[in-house]
């Protein structure tokens, strides 16, 4: 088969872990016999020096012409001066709207070859953690009405609104059932349905939904509940489905707990499958262009791109494998780096990477 990438390199380590990455894609091709043919254009801070502006049309008709998108990271200090709708951050959310991505996929997973970056304690720990958090990304408390009012209880008052349609739950509870099916079958649903009429509706309609899939269990949680189960109990959870606001702060919480930045790869999906995959971490200015960035998280990245929009799950796993097997070999880049194992730069780690695609 033959797939239409738009790979948008970005700023800082960006270009370098995406060049590992492609190079991993190639490898895939070969080896299964599929054409990944990729179209670059500019976002973030390389946009706005060449053309002025953080997402040009042109990026968002190129992702829009493709299978799925791959993204680097975006920003700088050479653009930190510049007018919050003029960075370059501004690209990231650009494209999440201008593409309809309601889906912000993040994995949490602690390779049991990297325990010791892990702040919990080991017997918490156990083999590993390997959660799923679905992030409802464009509802909610960050979409709803806002305003200020100058005669509020107790003086100017500002407010926020948290607004959920039955319809908005729907396709994102969908989107967890089903990576649950791929997964170990089990979603958490997590909300504050002891005090919100929003989460009040989103219980009720992930109820319902749960009902057209029988081999997945589900279960609800309070998020002040959840926020502490992620520390006490991290194993229990397979996928956690929640709000836009909740989302935010879990899958960070999420992340952390694995310690390791340059290992996470994301996806934001939109309708029919489309996604934009891309690591967990920033542009990392301080170590660009020096040969230090773990691409690992971009290359994850392009795993689940594989699994989730191009339904090549055999592939995915490939992918998978071969990261399992470098660090299994004792390969780390600096950020992962303990006694006794083999420091390697990100060239070095892709090298190896697609060395041990099987
Ligand atoms: P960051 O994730 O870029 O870096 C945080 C720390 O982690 C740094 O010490 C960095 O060296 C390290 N790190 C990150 N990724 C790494 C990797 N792959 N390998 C090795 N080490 C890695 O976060 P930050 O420093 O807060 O932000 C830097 C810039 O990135 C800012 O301009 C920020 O706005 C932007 N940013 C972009 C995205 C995105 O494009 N999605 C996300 C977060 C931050």
């Amino acid at each position: 088969m033959n797939y239409k990438i738009a790979v948008i390199p970005g700023d800082g380590i960006g270009p370098e872990v995406v060049e590992q990455t492609i190079r991993v894609l190639d490898k895939i091709g070969s080896i299964y016999g599929h054409t990944f043919e990729y179209s670059k254009y500019l976002a973030g801070g390389c946009a706005i020096d060449a053309t002025g502006e953080p997402l040009p049309e042109e990026t968002v008709e190129g992702c829009r012409n493709s299978n799925a998108v791959l993204l680097g990271a975006v920003g700088g200090p050479k653009w930190d001066t510049l007018p919050g709708d003029k960075r370059p951050e501004k690209a990231l959310l650009g494209l999440r709207g201008k593409l309809g991505l309601y889906a912000n996929l993040r994995t949490a997973v602690l390779n049991k070859e990297l325990k010791d970056a892990c702040p919990l304690r080991p017997e918490i720990v156990g083999d590993g953690i390997d959660i799923m958090v679905v992030r409802e990304l464009t509802g909610g408390i960050y979409f709803g009405e806002r305003g200020i009012r100058e005669n509020g209880k107790m003086g100017p008052e500002a407010f926020d609104t948290e607004t959920y349609s039955v319809g908005e739950v729907e396709r994102i509870a969908r989107i967890a059932f089903d990576i649950a099916l791929k997964r170990n079958r089990k979603v958490t649903s997590v909300d504050k349905a002891n005090i919100l009429e929003s989460s009040r509706l989103w219980r009720e309609v992930v109820e319902r939904v749960s009902k057209d899939y029988p081999n997945v269990s589900l279960e609800h949680m309070y998020v002040d509940n959840a926020s502490m189960q992620l520390v006490r109990n991290p194993n229990q959870f397979d996928v956690i489905v929640t709000t836009n606001m909740f989302g935010d702060i879990l899958s960070d919480e999420a992340s952390m707990i694995t310690g390791s930045i340059g290992m996470l790869p994301s996806a934001s999906l939109g309708e029919g499958s489309f996604g934009l995959y891309e690591p967990v971490h920033g542009s990392a200015p301080d170590i660009e262009g020096q040969d230090k960035a773990n691409p690992i998280a971009t290359i994850l990245s392009a795993a689940m791109m594989l699994k989730y929009t191009l339904n090549l799950p055999k592939e995915a796993k490939a992918i998978e494998l071969a990261v399992d097997r470098v660090l299994e070999e004792g390969y780390r880049t600096g950020d992962i780096m303990s006694p006794g194992k083999t420091l390697v730069g990100t060239t070095k780690m892709g090298e190896l990477i697609v060395s041990f695609i099987e």
